[in-house]
């Protein structure tokens, strides 16, 4: 990887959220390695400090535990300020341990331009 990774352990995984069409947002990722020059989540790097967008990434490394047992209901939007899986997920799996974390009824979305969600697509949660 060549941005920074910066391990960090979150004290909540589930955020309220207003975007249209969803009632939560989870980001075990914050940053992303595409850095798409058309990203709306730039704003986050003001917000986070780490430097430019797309040379760092964030990555909370205890989003697999936090999803554990949680019944949420509402529609959940996985990754609204990052990419579940861009490349770094091949080494660290937090968005596949959360997808088998997960409770099988949550109401499910994910936003991603990479292949690598097909790695995932045996998990019961699809
Ligand atoms: S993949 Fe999505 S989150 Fe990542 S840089 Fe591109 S638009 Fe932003």
């Amino acid at each position: 990887m060549k941005q920074k990774l910066i391990q960090t352990q979150a004290k909540e995984i589930f955020t309220r959220t207003k975007l249209p069409g969803c009632d939560w947002v989870i980001n075990q990722y914050v940053g992303c390695e595409h850095n798409c020059s058309y990203c709306y989540a730039r704003f986050m790097a003001r917000w986070k400090g780490y430097g430019d967008w797309g040379t760092w990434v964030e990555a909370k490394m205890n989003a697999p535990e936090l999803v554990k047992n949680r019944l949420i209901s509402g529609r959940v939007f996985m990754s609204s300020v990052s990419d579940a899986y861009q490349p770094i997920e091949k080494e660290l799996k937090l968005t596949r341990r959360i997808l088998e974390n997960l409770d099988k009824k949550t109401n499910l979305s994910i936003l991603t331009k990479s292949d690598l969600v097909l790695r995932d697509s045996e998990i019961s949660i699809f």
